[in-house]
């Protein structure tokens, strides 16, 4: 091995956080380097969020099709749909955002070595036959999809495979009821694949506020996804050009292509964290503290390999608070409160604050306040699909805790609300703001009527 090539940081990883993270180091003046394995932009661009939706919007004109004739255009069938084009369309658009990436990178003054990086200390790595030293490290791997661990699972599709898969099953089986889980299932059915979902509980996305998540259900429902309850899979196989899933009650699932997305696990194998000391948890995520440092002195983690919010906005504020701290003098810590959050189904969700359950959980006594309607645009298309939403305040001091829409609106209009609830909104400055009409965020607003209130 030669050596030295000597930078103030090196970061492993160019996903959302490394590359935010390294980018702002260096225009403080810092001499970074980063390292990549893969392609330069991580889960998010590459493989994640904005593959995810682009396929989203690509599924979402069948409704687009559907709804015209109630607004004077001419009833007609829903035009083919051809997957080969959108995916070669797709990976067009990520081939030029993987490239946006690296000119970014290039134009910060960041050093890309395309290898695989390793520790070989707190303060040296090792790339491609060469090492590197630094005075800090940065981790930033992310994560992978972390398949059940049950006979056969190899024959399934993660959600790297299926964003490559060169054609759209006629039947999809979906393991498992979380982000990956619904939205997948949700873009497939609105090319027309039949879908069904199956899941370890009673309910689809663990964690999400109650209502919404049987609202979604209804709403997935109504569009023919099939949601079965309290499946334990115990066994895939090939049945016929098809696959089996068994599920321990001796129940079974069949379908053409079989999703897994039963979560994500933190990308730290392979790193060589043991020779630097650099402690992690029974998941394989890095410890860190305070400012993201990890147990070693000089090496700091941020983004899904810490398993904290895995979520790009996340990992990208994460990784500029190091380099606000670090190179410009200006502590920074991430505020973790009211990260806003969507899942890009059909209808989605948008979501900020504390659900119902985890607002009673923290000793609120909360009033509850819920709408749900048929959206203006529905009214003429005939389309049967329910708006909710719901708002939930803490009685002792009128603050809202938490603002929850299903609704394709939601996203948009839940990262307003986040700044609201940042800033500490009561319900009586909600309802003081005026509406803006006509708009489902209005109803906001509006809500006068309590539905419930916690004992
Ligand atoms: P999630 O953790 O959201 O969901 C995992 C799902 O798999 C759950 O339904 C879970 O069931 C189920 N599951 C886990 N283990 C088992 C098991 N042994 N047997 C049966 N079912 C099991 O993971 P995802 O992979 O969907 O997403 C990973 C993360 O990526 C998300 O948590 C999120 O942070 C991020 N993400 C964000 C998106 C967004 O912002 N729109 C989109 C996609 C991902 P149970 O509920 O019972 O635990």
């Amino acid at each position: 091995m030669s050596t030295d090539t000597d930078f103030d940081l090196i970061t492993i990883g160019a996903g959302s956080g490394g590359v935010a993270g390294s980018r702002r180091a260096a225009s403080y003046g810092a001499r970074v380097a980063i390292f990549e394995e893969s392609r330069v932009g991580g889960t998010c661009v590459i493989r994640g969020c904005v593959p995810k939706k682009l396929l989203m919007y690509g599924a979402q004109f069948r409704d687009a099709f559907e709804d015209s004739a109630g607004y004077g255009w001419a009833a007609g069938a829903v035009p083919a749909f051809d997957w080969p084009t959108l995916l070669a369309r797709k990976d067009a658009e990520i081939d030029r955002l993987n490239k946006i990436y690296i000119t970014m990178l290039a134009n910060s003054g960041v050093t890309l070595v395309q290898e695989r990086a390793r520790l070989v200390d707190a303060h040296t790595i090792a790339a491609g036959g060469r090492t590197y030293r630094a005075k800090t490290v940065l981790i930033a791997t992310g994560g992978r999809p972390s398949p059940l661990p049950i006979p056969g699972i190899d024959l399934a599709m993660t959600s790297d495979d299926l964003l490559a898969m060169p054609a759209l099953p006629k039947r999809l089986l979906v393991i498992g009821g979380g982000y990956i889980a619904v939205e997948f299932a949700s873009i497939c059915r609105g090319f027309g694949a039949e879908v069904e979902i199956v899941i370890r509980g009673q309910h689809i996305l663990n964690g999400f506020d109650d209502d919404i998540r049987i609202a979604l259900e209804a709403e997935l429902k109504r569009r023919g996804i099939l949601i079965n309850t309290g499946v334990q899979p115990v066994g895939l196989e090939r049945a016929g050009a098809g696959l089996r899933l068994t599920a321990r009650d001796g129940r079974v699932f069949e379908g053409d292509k079989v999703l897994c997305a039963t979560g994500r696990h933190p990308n730290s194998a392979g790193l060589w964290l043991e020779a630097a000391g650099v402690a992690v948890d029974k998941q394989g995520a890095i410890r860190v503290g305070k400012g993201s440092l990890t147990s070693v002195p000089g090496i700091y983690a941020v983004g899904d390999v810490t398993n904290r919010v895995n979520l790009t906005p996340v990992a990208i504020n994460e990784g500029r608070a190091l380099a606000e701290t670090l190179y410009n003098n200006n502590p920074t810590e991430v505020n973790y409160a009211n990260i806003p959050t969507a899942v890009f189904t059909n209808p989605a969700i948008g979501t900020v604050g504390l659900t119902e359950q985890q607002a009673r959980d923290q000793g609120f006594v909360v009033d509850i306040y819920r709408t749900g309607f048929r959206p203006m645009k529905y009214t003429l298309s005939g389309r049967e699909e329910r708006v909710m939403i719901k708002l939930l305040v803490d009685r002792a001091t009128d603050r809202v805790l938490g603002c929850h829409m299903l609704g394709n609106d939601g996203p948009e209009i839940v990262q307003g609300l986040a700044i609201a609830l940042n800033c500490g909104a009561t319900k009586r400055q909600f309802d003081a703001t005026i509406g803006l009409h006509p708009s489902a965020a209005e109803e906001f607003v509006t809500l006068r009527d309590k539905v419930a209130v916690s004992p």
